[in-house]
């Protein structure tokens, strides 16, 4: 039975890097009928942060990445006091001050076979200190914890960030140590900006739940991260969760780094929100709060506004631009001029039946007429230089709409 672990440490809110080392834990349990086991690795008591594991817990589940079974180090201090006794007695660590280190061979080399590229990573054993195990305030470190946890649960396969390969030959010598198998490893390139140095929070090392704040569809922030280094063939860019399950396999992890691109992001959002059924539930609840958008949504003539931002927005944070009708400027004296003429022009040519087809037609013959650019008349008729079309502006406000702004000075 395969089971891994996603394993953060509460020491802040996870950004979406950190996330994506979630996610393809969870994708490679679902693909091969195995476990996602959480771990809350809170053994670092100077670093907690007391919101971080409720925000783990809301990413998850806000992802749909639900976990099989959880953890929680800090209810399991005496199972990590018991192995560092029997490392002590048998001679495999001593105390430093008050601290417990583990001896670290100091001839010859550990290494492994890293799954990400199927390579083996090798370090000379003379280059490795004796590290700490046990703290002075009875905590383990990171290393003699995780081990006897990816031990005791189990743990078939360790998938995680690459900022850990420095600490997999400590883990590798430890369970040489206890006398036990170790788990394969596989470590995920990080994630690097666009300019190619560490992911800032300027460039997108955000947590999952500021995008959802600024309006990101948890289906895009999926299939985004889901790219983040794994390559499912044929080209393939919009995936499910279930797809993304059904294809995924540790082969096909880049070994370079990948680069966190924001517009790549923006752009598959708009192609999700093309995509989803119910895109009105999901701006209902997103506008929650939010009188002027929830009016809007609640209206007769909500479908017209929600098929028109379907093509139009790329997060649900746009549609609250996209519905602000307000005029962006005040017309110069010769766009009000235009404007005096194009609304004389609709007058006489549409008395009072601004039909779609006729008010269109009639656009058309002043636009080649006049010499007027399309841009500039829905411009004069919208105040705006862009937003949803004149045929569905006229389905929501009528003819009263465009004859204001028209004849507005
Ligand atoms: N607690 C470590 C972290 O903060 C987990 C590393 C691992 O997966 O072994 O990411």
């Amino acid at each position: 039975m395969i089971r891994v672990r996603f394993a953060p440490s509460p020491t802040g809110i996870p950004h979406i890097g950190n996330t994506r080392t979630a996610l393809f834990n969870f994708l490679f349990a679902r693909h091969n009928n195995g476990k996602f086991i959480l771990r809350i690795e809170d053994t670092d008591r100077t670093r907690f942060v007391k919101e971080a594991e409720k925000a783990i817990h809301e990413i998850l589940e806000w992802l749909g990445l639900s976990w099989d079974e959880k953890y929680v180090q800090s209810e399991r201090i005496n199972i990590y006091k018991k192995h560092a006794d029997y490392l002590l007695k048998k001679g495999l660590a001593y105390n430093d001050k008050r601290a417990l280190r583990f001896k670290m061979p100091k001839t010859g080399e550990t290494f492994w076979q890293d799954l990400v590229g199927n390579k083996r990573i090798t370090f000379k054993n003379d280059t490795q200190e004796d590290f700490v195990i046990l703290k002075s305030d009875g905590f383990p470190t990171y290393n003699l914890a995780s081990v006897i946890d990816d031990h005791l649960m189990n743990i078939t396969y360790v998938i995680r960030g690459e900022e850990f390969i420095s600490s997999t030959p400590k883990h590798v010598q430890l369970y040489k140590a206890f006398s036990w198998n170790q788990p394969f490893f596989a470590h995920l390139p990080i994630i690097l900006g666009k300019d190619k140095g560490k992911l800032s929070k300027r460039q997108g090392a955000k947590s999952v739940l500021d995008y959802r704040n600024e309006g990101f569809l948890k289906e895009a922030l999926l299939n985004f991260m889901s790219l983040l280094g794994w390559n499912p063939g044929e080209d393939k860019e919009q995936m499910g969760l279930d797809e993304m399950i059904k294809l995924f396999k540790l082969e096909d992890i880049n070994t370079a780094n990948p680069v966190f691109d924001p517009q790549k992001l923006e752009w598959l959002d708009g192609v999700w929100i093309r995509s989803i059924r119910d895109l009105k539930e999901r701006l209902l609840k997103f506008y929650k709060d939010d009188h002027k958008v929830l009016k809007v949504l609640n209206s007769d003539k909500s479908k017209v506004w929600i098929d028109a931002a379907r093509s139009r927005i790329k997060t649900l944070k746009d549609f609250r631009n996209l519905i602000n009708i307000k005029k962006q400027r005040k017309y110069t004296k010769e766009e009000k001029q235009k404007a005096q003429i194009l609304l004389k022009f609709l007058n006489l040519k549409l008395g009072d039946k601004w039909e779609d087809e006729k008010l269109l037609f009639t656009l058309k013959d002043f636009s080649s007429k006049e010499d007027t650019t399309f841009r500039k008349i829905y411009f004069l008729m919208t105040g705006k230089e862009q937003g949803i079309g004149i045929l569905e502006l006229n389905k929501i406000y009528g003819k009263e709409f465009f004859m204001k702004n028209l004849s507005d000075d």
